[in-house]
């Protein structure tokens, strides 16, 4: 990778007095070489031996990731379209290090207040404790829609994505036991892999993005349990957005800083504060620039495994339509899970039971989801179709559609939502299309023609767009 932007001086000037010359030479020096590619494989579903060959190198500080020798092209790759893991930047999978913190046997209800892509929202939904359920939020709806479809690719239903302010989410008094502020910064740990970043840092971006820091935290507070934890965390490398950012919290919000112990591998314990804070810095550890801190908010500690599910709110049972069609029903495995339904215009939507009193706090303070659960099906006229979302969620009933392999050239085609041809001898009705043991989606054979029905929204329509998909995973991280 040629570096045609150089670094921005006064960058350089500032890392020079954080770390010390010698340290900021060998920073902004790391800062030129090209940047590690990682993958995060998705721990509830099925990996194919290929994709993790004996030899690939272990991200060390999460067991689920893995450095990828080069960065491969996503098109034809039906792991990537399957969510049978995320493109996500090594030193993100940091986050990982809070596992330490959860009793496995105390299921949460965590916030994830910045979430698109959505890289540290589907590393929540396997690092919760089984039961939790995840609120993802994106404040820009443009990028909210990205977070939805990597969410329902992920296939873990407990989830539900919004796209509202964060002083509204603050409205729900105590609602959560985790949040996660993975917050909008500078964009300094990017400087390497995103040239784009260099040009758009300013000498004043950090003072600035700070400021909307506080903003954000302080809007957001109210809604963190007594006890719960906040996750601070930045991809930027200047201390007022990171150990300044502690420090306001500590002092103004009044929350108690957690250690989470020596990680090693080159994860610094940062020393420039007095408090537990960790920093990646490339040229230590095998990833891209990133802060994180762990908090709790003052009071006792709830965050243990007794709170009961419906404590956050009425436990409203879902609006189960009469009109739901019976088969759906079968399309699903409730035996994992107690499940509710929902129908509306013909969306018929199967959630865990878990997050009707969440949707209910939702509603109150006028946050509509964009998407929860499984969107399972849809009505169109007298036919019931099942929708993608299904096709890639855990709780696909095993024998409920029969299973159809693509032939390899037909994969590109059913992802890009064309014709395809499916062998004339198979029976007529709905199929469950997949691509080496992975499924993808639906589609309804007739016999002498088959209809696709990959989401036009999912759909490919030319590699650019793969790549496009896969640099927004990538963007943020
Ligand atoms: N957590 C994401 C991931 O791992 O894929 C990356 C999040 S990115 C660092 C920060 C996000 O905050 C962006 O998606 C951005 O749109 C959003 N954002 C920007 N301004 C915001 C604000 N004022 N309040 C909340 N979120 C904001």
């Amino acid at each position: 990778m040629s570096h045609a932007t150089v670094l921005p001086e006064a960058f350089c000037q500032q890392m020079s007095q954080l770390l010390g010359a010698e340290e900021a030479q060998s920073l902004c020096a790391c800062l030129e070489q090209p940047a590690p590619t990682s993958i995060r494989l998705n721990r509830h579903k099925y990996i194919p031996a290929k994709i993790v060959p004996s030899d690939l190198e272990q991200v060390p500080w999460c067991s689920w990731g893995y450095y990828i020798p080069e960065r491969p092209t996503f098109t034809g790759d039906a792991a990537f379209h399957g969510g049978v893991y995320y493109v996500q930047e090594a030193s993100s999978m940091l986050l990982y290090q809070i596992g330490q913190l959860l009793d496995s046997s105390a299921p949460l209800v965590a916030l994830d207040l910045c979430a698109a892509p959505g890289g540290k929202s589907t590393l929540l939904l396997d690092l919760l404790p089984e039961g939790s359920l995840l609120v993802a939020n994106e404040v820009v709806p443009q990028r909210a829609h990205i977070l939805v479809e990597n969410l329902q690719k992920w296939g873990n239903p407990m989830h539900i994505t919004t796209s509202t302010l964060p002083e509204r989410l603050g409205k729900l008094q105590g609602a959560f036991d985790l949040i996660l502020v993975d917050a909008p910064c500078s964009g300094e740990g990017m400087f390497r892999k995103d040239l784009g970043a260099r040009n758009q840092w300013q000498p004043s971006s950090p003072k600035v993005c700070a400021e909307r820091q506080r903003t954000i935290l302080a809007d957001i507070w109210p809604a963190l349990e007594d006890g719960g934890l906040l996750v601070y965390s930045t991809c930027t490398m200047n201390r007022q957005e990171n150990e300044d950012i502690v420090a306001y919290l500590v002092d103004e919000l009044e929350a108690e800083p957690i250690d989470l112990g020596e990680i090693g591998h080159g994860v610094w314990r940062s020393t420039l504060s007095d408090y537990p804070c960790y920093r990646m810095l490339p040229h230590r550890a095998k990833g891209e620039g990133l802060f994180m801190a762990v908090l709790r908010k003052g009071g006792e500690c709830t965050i243990r495994g007794d709170r009961s599910k419906s404590k956050k709110g009425k436990d409203k049972q879902g609006r189960t339509s009469k009109d739901l069609p019976q088969e759906v029903k079968g399309w699903v495995d409730a035996t994992k899970t107690k499940l509710l339904w929902e129908a509306d215009q013909g969306r018929i939507v199967a959630y865990p039971e878990a997050l009707a009193p969440m949707l209910e706090l939702l509603r109150e303070v006028k946050v509509s989801p964009m998407s929860y659960g499984i969107p399972a099906a849809e009505v169109k006229g007298k036919s019931v179709l099942p929708l993608a979302p299904l096709a890639l969620s855990n709780l696909l009933a095993g024998h409920a559609f029969e299973r159809v392999e693509l032939p390899d050239d037909q994969l590109i085609p059913y992802l890009s939502r064309e014709a395809i041809t499916l062998p004339s001898s198979l029976s007529t009705g709905i199929k469950l299309i997949c691509y080496g043991g992975i499924p993808l989606g639906f589609a309804k054979h007739l016999g002498n023609r088959t209809n696709n029905l990959y989401p036009t929204h999912w759909r490919i329509r030319h590699r650019e767009q793969v790549e496009r998909l896969q640099a927004e995973q990538e963007e943020y991280w």
